[in-house]
C-alpha cells in the first residue's frame, strides 16, 4: 500500500491510500472531491473506501461527489457521528477493525476536538516497518487540535491513547500547522532542545514550501507540548498541580497564541 498526500484549501492535508496489486484506493478525510478525482485518475485506480475521522466540512465535503463517481465506496465514520458525515456506512467504536487496502486498521475513539472523533491505527506490515496513525484534527505535528465538543480531560485521555503507540508510527495529521505549532511550543518548553532544533528544520522546511506531515510519534513525544503535559517543566510552566490542569492551561494559551 502507498500513502498519497494531497493538499486541500489552504492548509488541509487528504490521504488517498493506493493497493497497487488491486488497482483499488481508499482516502482519509477527503474535505474536497476534486484533487482526490485527480489523483485517483493519475493512479488510475478506483475507490472503495472513504475514511472519515470527524464530521467538520474540511473533512467530509467531498464524500458526496466522491459517491456519485464510485457508488459503491463504503463510508466509515465514528458511531456517535451518526447523521454527521455524508453517506455514511460503517458506524466504528473504540477497538474495531477495518480493512483498509491491504491492512487492518485498529479504530481509536478520541473525543476532544468533537465529541465523536475517531482515530485509525495500522500496525506496522512487518516488524521493522512503520506504523501508520491517521488522526485527524487530534494530534498535530508540534500541537493538537482545539475543543470544540470535548473537555480537556478527554483530550487529554485521547491524546494519552494516542502516546501509547510505538515511536515508530507515522502520524498522518490532517492539516500544515506544524511552523505555528512549534513557535508556541517554545514559549512554553523553551529549554527543550530537540525541540529548538526541531523548529529551526521545519522553519526551513517551510521557507522551501516543503511539507511536514507525516511526522514521527516518537520526535511528537519528545518535542509536542500537547503530549508532555506529565512533564515537571512544563508543569511548571503552567503554574499547575495536575495532569489535566497543565494540558487546560497549555491548550488556553495555544488559543490565544
Ligand atoms: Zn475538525
Amino acid at each position: 500500500m502507498e500513502i498519497h498526500r494531497v493538499a486541500a484549501f489552504s492548509d488541509n492535508y487528504i490521504f488517498v491510500l493506493h493497493d497497487i496489486a488491486q488497482g483499488q484506493a481508499a482516502v482519509v478525510d477527503p474535505g474536497d472531491a476534486e484533487p482526490v478525482l485527480q489523483t485517483l485518475k493519475e493512479l488510475g485506480a478506483t475507490l472503495t473506501a472513504i475514511f472519515n475521522t470527524h464530521h467538520h466540512s474540511d473533512h467530509v465535503g467531498g464524500n458526496r461527489q466522491l459517491l456519485e463517481r464510485f457508488p459503491q465506496a463504503q463510508v466509515y465514520g465514528g458511531a456517535e457521528d451518526r447523521g454527521r458525515i455524508p453517506g455514511q456506512t460503517h458506524f466504528l467504536q473504540e477497538g474495531d477493525w477495518v480493512q483498509i487496502c491491504d491492512r487492518q486498521a485498529e479504530v481509536i475513539f478520541v473525543p476532544g476536538h468533537t465529541y465523536a472523533h475517531i482515530a485509525y491505527y495500522l500496525a506496522p506490515a512487518t516488524p521493522n516497518d512503520w506504523g501508520e496513525l491517521f488522526c485527524g484534527d487530534t494530534l498535530f505535528a508540534g500541537g493538537c487540535g482545539r475543543l470544540f465538543e470535548g473537555t480537556p480531560q478527554q483530550m487529554v485521555e485521547s491524546l494519552g491513547k494516542l502516546r501509547q503507540l510505538p515511536d515508530t508510527t507515522r502520524v498522518w495529521c490532517a492539516h500544515e500547522y506544524t511552523l505555528s505549532n512549534l513557535k508556541f511550543a517554545v514559549t512554553v518548553d523553551g529549554t527543550n532542545a530537540t525541540l529548538q532544533q526541531r523548529l529551526k528544520q521545519v522553519q526551513a522546511a517551510r521557507a522551501q514550501d516543503q511539507p511536514t506531515v507525516p511526522t514521527e510519534l516518537g520526535l511528537e513525544k519528545q518535542t509536542n507540548p500537547f503530549l508532555r503535559w506529565d512533564q515537571a517543566s512544563l508543569q511548571q510552566a503552567m503554574n499547575s498541580t495536575s495532569t489535566v490542569q497543565t494540558f487546560a492551561r497549555l491548550r488556553g494559551k495555544k488559543d490565544l497564541f
